[in-house]
């Protein structure tokens, strides 16, 4: 009898576990998205519509002899996951892998492919009318997107404003902060480390009406565009009692080293749900999604189990096209023009073969 797995979530971590188990056990992928949507690049391509096409990779290619279905898992226990279209589909193996959501910039909240890039297209239109943006967040995205707005539109007025008095949190060489900070300020992006906003804007974000706000300390600043740059939130209302006993108070799930779920022998956790002590990207939830496959292959086929090593901190950021900064300690550090040559595509030829999309 093949073993039947189920992926919840088709993002970085649950493609990855399902193409690794395609050819061992009968894999179904579930996902409300129509396509695979490649968030790492969104920013550049509200700045450069040319990439938002780009953007959406489909996941025909993706298994040769499992299936993606295009649902919801509203309920998922050890053994079964229940769909929002009523269907049940029975499990030896699952593997949670639902990530992070919110309202852009850190998702893009439309699940079609042609909603999502009428939403990119309209954001992109917003940026080019403003006269003036506000971002509220200066972690990895609020960062980026200030440098993709600056380099699209120069002299076009960016302020980026965080309580924090030092840049990400100060667990990265001084050398990265000092890049980030210079190359920031030559694009002519305003950075307010330390500062709190007396209040929020009170226009919605994302929507070009002329605001004003004023910090902690009184100085009074206007735009006519605002985002928040931070705040996702992980997805767990679709656990079973079973499962949400492994939630801690973020949100997130208690995993072993093995990234099965607290408590559980069959049900794994890969990415930003999980709460792997480590900074949440991409590249984890891919090397976590590889190691909970080679987990299962082994319990499937008999072998023994691999435990997860998190990475240690490692970023690279982007400042528009041709800017940028990043360290791992693996790498050291990284300028602006390796910056550019390493992360210049966003690795999007990577991504489509790992979809099965040439
Ligand atoms: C602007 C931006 C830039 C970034 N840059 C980088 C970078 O340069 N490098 C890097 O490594 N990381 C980067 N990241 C972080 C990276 O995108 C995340 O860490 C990564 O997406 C996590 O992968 P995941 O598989 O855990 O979840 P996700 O990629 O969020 O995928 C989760 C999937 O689960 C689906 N889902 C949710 N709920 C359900 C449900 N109930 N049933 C079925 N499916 C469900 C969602 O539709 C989604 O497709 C960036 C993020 C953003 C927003």
């Amino acid at each position: 009898m093949t073993s039947k797995v189920v992926v919840v979530g088709g993002g970085y971590g649950g493609v990855v576990a399902a193409r690794a188990l395609d050819d061992v056990a009968d894999v179904t992928l579930v996902e409300p998205r129509e396509t695979f949507v490649h968030h790492v690049a969104q920013l550049r391509a509200a700045a450069d519509p040319a990439w938002i096409d780009k953007l959406f990779i489909p996941y025909d290619g993706l298994l040769a002899r499992g299936r993606v279905r295009r649902d919801t898992a509203v309920e998922v226990r050890p053994g079964a996951v229940e769909l929002a279209s009523g269907v049940r589909l029975d499990a030896d193996y699952v593997v949670l892998a639902t990530g992070t959501t919110g309202d852009f910039p850190t998702r893009i909240d439309a699940p079609g492919r042609d909603a999502a890039a009428r939403r990119l297209r309209d954001l992109h239109e917003s940026l080019d009318r403003a006269t003036g943006v506000l971002l509220l967040g200066a972690g990895a995205i609020g960062l980026e997107f200030a440098g993709e707005i600056a380099a699209a539109w120069p002299g076009k007025p960016v302020t980026l404003v965080d309580p924090a008095a030092e840049l990400l949190g100060g667990r990265f060489p001084d050398e990265l902060g000092s890049a980030l900070t210079r190359q920031l300020d030559d694009l002519g992006v305003r950075l307010l480390l330390g500062a709190k906003l007396d209040a929020p804007p009170d226009i919605p974000a994302g929507a070009v009406r002329p605001f004003t706000v004023t910090t902690g300390e009184g100085e009074v600043l206007t735009a006519d565009l605002w985002f928040a740059c931070y705040g996702g939130t992980t997805p767990s209302a679709y656990l079973g009692e079973e499962l949400a006993a492994a939630r801690r108070p973020d949100g997130r799930l208690a995993v072993t080293s093995q990234l099965r779920v607290a408590g559980h022998e069959r049900v794994f956790a890969v990415g930003d749900l999980n709460d792997s002590p480590e900074l949440k990207t991409g590249r984890a939830a891919g090397r976590q999604a590889e190691v909970a496959a080679a987990n299962i292959r082994a319990l499937i086929e008999g072998g023994p189990l691999t435990a997860y090593e998190p990475f240690p901190d490692g970023i690279i950021l982007t400042l528009g096209p041709s800017g940028g900064a990043g360290y791992a300690p693996e790498f050291g550090f990284f300028d602006a023009e390796a910056t550019a040559r390493f992360k210049g595509t966003f690795l999007l030829d990577h991504f489509r073969g790992q979809l099965g999309a040439g």
